[in-house]
C-alpha cells in the first residue's frame, strides 16, 4: 500500500502508527504518523458523507451549554492575554459554537462576530447573546466576501478537519498584516503524554472521527507555513493543549 501524504507538511515519509509491529487503532479507526513533522492522523480519512452523518447526531451545542459562565471567563482571559495593547477592533470567532468567546470579546470592547457551520449552535448563540452577531457559514465562504478582522479566535476546531489547507487559507484571507489569530488544539507532543503510541491513543483527546488530526508544535507550524501564516508565539500550557498566536506570513 502506498504511503499516505501528511495533511500538515505534505511529506510522504509516513507510516501506519504501530506498536511492537502491530497497527494501533481506536474505535475501529487507524492512524498514520508523519516521520517528517510528527503529525498523526486518521488514515484513511472518513468521507464527507460519513463526517456529515456523524455530526448530525453530535449535539455539540447542547453539550457546550454546560458551564457557559466559566467558558466566558476563560475566553476573556485568553483574549486579554493575546491582546495586551489592543482592546478594540473587529473580532471573529471561527467555530463559535454557542457563542461564549464572542460574548467575552464584546464585553472587552470588540465588535464581535461568531461563525459556525452548525446551524443549531448559531441559533442557540443568537438567542443567548442578542447583542453579538452570528452566522451559520464556513470560513472559506466568509473569506470569499473580502471582509477582514483584527483578532480571530479559533479554539478546538482544526483537529476536526479533513481538509486543513482550505481552512487555513480561509483564515489567512480574513486577516490583514496586523491581525492576530489565537488558535488552540490538543497537543500530541506535550511532555505529559506518552511517547509510546499504544499508550498515546488512550489519551482522551484521541476521538476519531471527531478528531482527525493530532498536532504538535512542529506539525502545526508546517501546516501554517504552507498556507501563508506564521507562528508569533506558542503560549506555555501545563495541559496537553497547543495555544498559539499566529500572524500572516
Ligand atoms: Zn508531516
Amino acid at each position: 500500500m502506498p504511503a499516505s501524504t501528511c495533511p500538515a507538511c505534505k511529506n510522504t515519509h509516513t507510516a501506519p502508527l504501530q506498536h511492537a509491529g502491530v497497527a494501533v487503532a481506536k474505535d475501529g479507526y487507524r492512524f498514520d504518523y508523519c516521520n517528517n513533522c510528527g503529525l498523526f492522523y486518521v488514515e484513511p480519512m472518513p468521507s464527507d458523507a460519513a463526517l456529515h452523518a456523524f455530526y448530525q447526531d453530535y449535539h455539540k451545542s447542547r453539550q457546550y451549554q454546560a458551564k457557559l459562565h466559566s467558558k466566558i471567563k476563560r475566553a476573556r482571559k485568553r483574549i486579554r492575554a493575546a491582546n495586551r495593547w489592543r482592546r478594540r477592533g473587529d473580532f471573529l470567532d471561527v467555530g463559535c459554537n454557542v457563542g461564549f468567546a464572542v460574548a467575552a470579546a464584546r464585553s472587552l470592547g470588540f465588535q464581535a462576530t461568531g461563525i459556525d457551520v452548525d446551524a443549531d449552535g448559531i441559533a442557540a448563540a443568537t438567542a443567548k447573546f442578542p447583542d453579538c452577531s452570528f452566522e451559520a457559514i464556513g470560513i472559506e465562504a466568509m473569506a470569499a466576501r473580502g471582509e477582514r478582522f483584527d483578532f480571530i479566535y479559533c479554539s478546538e476546531v482544526i483537529e476536526h478537519l479533513s481538509r486543513v489547507d482550505d481552512f487555513l487559507q480561509g483564515l489567512a484571507a480574513v486577516m490583514h498584516s496586523q491581525s492576530l489569530l489565537f488558535m488552540t488544539t490538543p497537543d500530541a507532543g506535550h511532555c505529559s503524554l506518552s511517547k509510546n503510541f499504544k499508550a498515546l491513543v488512550t489519551w482522551d483527546s484521541v476521538r476519531p472521527p471527531e478528531h482527525l488530526l493530532y498536532f504538535s508544535r512542529a506539525s502545526l507550524n508546517a501546516a501554517l507555513q504552507r498556507n501563508g501564516l506564521r507562528v508569533k508565539r506558542f503560549q506555555f500550557s501545563t495541559k496537553p493543549t497547543l495555544k498559539v498566536l499566529i500572524q500572516k506570513a
